[in-house]
Parts: C-alpha cells; sequence; structure tokens
C-alpha cells in the first residue's frame, strides 16, 4: 500500500500544534458562555418535554441542534487549548461540552490537530473516490458518516477503547490512507487512550444518571438527540467537501443567518480558522474578508451528492477552485 500523501501547501502545517503564548485569554468570557450553553441545553430540553404541539417540538428541536453546534465550537476551543489561559480549566470546559454532546473529548482533540494536517489529503475527500477505493463501500460510508455516524462513532468508540488493549492502538491506523479517523491512531499517546477511557465513565456515568432520575423523558431525548447527531454529522464536512486540493485554503467561510452565526459561536469562519487556528473564535468573523464566502444553506444541499471518482484532468481538478457568491 503507498503511504499517506499530503495536500500541498502542508508544509506551512506543523505536524505538532505550536503553542501559542496568547492562548486562552478570552477564559473568562469562555466560562459564562459555556454556563450559557450548559443553562440553554437545560431550558430547551425542558420546553421540548412540555410542548403541547408537534410543530413546536420540531421548532424547538432545530433550536437543540443550533445550540449544540456552538457546545462543539466551545469543545473546538479546548482541542486548540484556547477555552481557557488555565490547562486544567480549558480541559474542564472541554469535558463538561464534549458530556453535553455525548463524547469523548480527548478522543476529538486527539483527532483534531490531525484534521489541520491531513485537510483535502486522500483521507479527507470523502466527496472522492480514489483508485484503490471500493466505490460502493465509499458510498456506503459516506451517507452513513454524515447521516450521524460521525456522532455514533464518538459515542460508542470511547466504550468500545476499554476492549482495546493500547497495544493494538496503532494497528487500528492500517486504513489511514483514505481515511483520517484511522489516522488518528498514530497520533494516540497511552495517556490520552486511558484519558479517554475514564472520560468514557464520567459520560456514561452522567446519561446513566440523566436517563434514571433526570427531568427529561426519553420521549424528548431521544429525537433531539437524534437530530443534534443527524445536523451535526451532516456539517462536519461541509466547509471541505469540493474545495481545492490544498491543506489551508481547501476550505470555506460560509455566511449564515445571524441567529445562526451567534449559536455556531462563528464556527462558519472555517477558512480563517483553518489559516490562523490560535485565533480565538471572538476574533474570526473580524478577521474574515465578508466577500470570500458562499451561503451555508448552498454546502449543506452539496452534501447530499454522492461520492464520485477523483478527477483525472486539470481542468476538473480546476473546477475545484473556488468561487464566491
Ligand atoms: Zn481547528
Amino acid at each position: 500500500m503507498r503511504p499517506m500523501k499530503d495536500a500541498p501547501g502542508s508544509e506551512n502545517v506543523p505536524r505538532t500544534e505550536p503553542v501559542v503564548s496568547s492562548r486562552g485569554r478570552y477564559g473568562t468570557q469562555n466560562l459564562v458562555v459555556l454556563g450559557a450553553q450548559v443553562l440553554g441545553w437545560a431550558v430547551v430540553l425542558t420546553a421540548v418535554e412540555l410542548a403541547p404541539y408537534v410543530a413546536l417540538r420540531i421548532a424547538l428541536i432545530a433550536l437543540f441542534c443550533l445550540l449544540m453546534q456552538g457546545v462543539f465550537t466551545m469543545m473546538h476551543e479546548h482541542f486548540h487549548r484556547n477555552a481557557h489561559w488555565v490547562p486544567a480549566i480549558d480541559y474542564a470546559i472541554g469535558l463538561v461540552g464534549s458530556t453535553l454532546f455525548g463524547t469523548s473529548a480527548t478522543l476529538h482533540r486527539v483527532h483534531h490537530w490531525g484534521h489541520h494536517v491531513r485537510n483535502r489529503s486522500e483521507a479527507e475527500r470523502g466527496e472522492f473516490i480514489h483508485p484503490g477505493e471500493a466505490p460502493a463501500l465509499k458510498v456506503a460510508l459516506y451517507y452513513f458518516a454524515i447521516c450521524g455516524g460521525l456522532w455514533l462513532g464518538g459515542l460508542v468508540f470511547p466504550l468500545i477503547s476499554f476492549f482495546i488493549p493500547w497495544r493494538f492502538v496503532r494497528f487500528l491506523a492500517r486504513t489511514k490512507r483514505f481515511n483520517t479517523y484511522a489516522a488518528m491512531f498514530e497520533q494516540f499517546k497511552e495517556r490520552d487512550w486511558t484519558r479517554m477511557r475514564l472520560e468514557a465513565l464520567v459520560l456514561y456515568a452522567f446519561w446513566g444518571a440523566l436517563l434514571a432520575w433526570g427531568p427529561w423523558s426519553t420521549a424528548t431525548l431521544v429525537p433531539a438527540y437524534v437530530a443534534f447527531a443527524f445536523t451535526w454529522s451532516w456539517l462536519q464536512w461541509v466547509y471541505h467537501l469540493r474545495t481545492p486540493i490544498h491543506v489551508i485554503e481547501g476550505t470555506y467561510n460560509l455566511r449564515a443567518p445571524w441567529l445562526v452565526r451567534v449559536l455556531f459561536l462563528s464556527f462558519n469562519y472555517n477558512l480563517t480558522h483553518h489559516r490562523h487556528p490560535s485565533m480565538p473564535w471572538q476574533e474570526l468573523r473580524g478577521a474574515s474578508d465578508p466577500k470570500e464566502t458562499q451561503p451555508l444553506w448552498y454546502r449543506v444541499l452539496l452534501m447530499a451528492l454522492p461520492p464520485r471518482p477523483f478527477p483525472t484532468n486539470d481542468a476538473e481538478l480546476a473546477a475545484l477552485d473556488k468561487r464566491y457568491f
């Protein structure tokens, strides 16, 4: 098997994330925002529980999905160690967010810088089938991943990890060439593996207690989290697919309505984030060129298209060049 090749521009993305001395400088604000998100999570779930009409329940679940995208943004600040200047508080922000989200903070953190390194390499081209990939399997995996599978993987893998001894972890990376999530297993350290397992215990204890004694019924929690799992997974690659084969420029800033942008905590400015990975979310909008965008809804629709063979000629590759409208 050929080794994984980096996408052009990868010489500008170091293999390990550089330490920026100013990181976490919005720590106090992030604690307040996380507090508001936890409160919002509880209030919206309660409103769903009490809603007398199906239409109102659906609207509230849509609001829940938007709010939870912002919880992921706060987790993402932690992945970049940018949530708080005190490392323990930075970690606590990631842990609280991940527990509400339904996953392990460490699993995502270990993967995340690898995503910045591997963006638009063969491992991160969900929309293309390369020579050496099985087309039917790629299409099936694509729709499974974007329809909720990415979220589900984050929920169940920390639990499955109890059955995978540390010495076998590198073996999980054997399909790394076309699979960025497999490539992540090369970055794991033994203490990360242990920490992920501890986070799984916290996660399952929290959710076990909530389901047993919490104020919300499964008739509220299941549809809310199924909708969140679907929408978050669908949005995971929305910035990157059908963009130039370039590790930094292979992403878009997407325009979104005010409420979406605010609840997303500016995650839609993904190009600016890839150009400046240590920039706090609070500064992304101001650092973005409003002309350098596409509408979010347009790229959400594009996600429905199935994977197709990787372009073999320059004209087709040039069609991936960015267009702003
Ligand atoms: Zn990032």
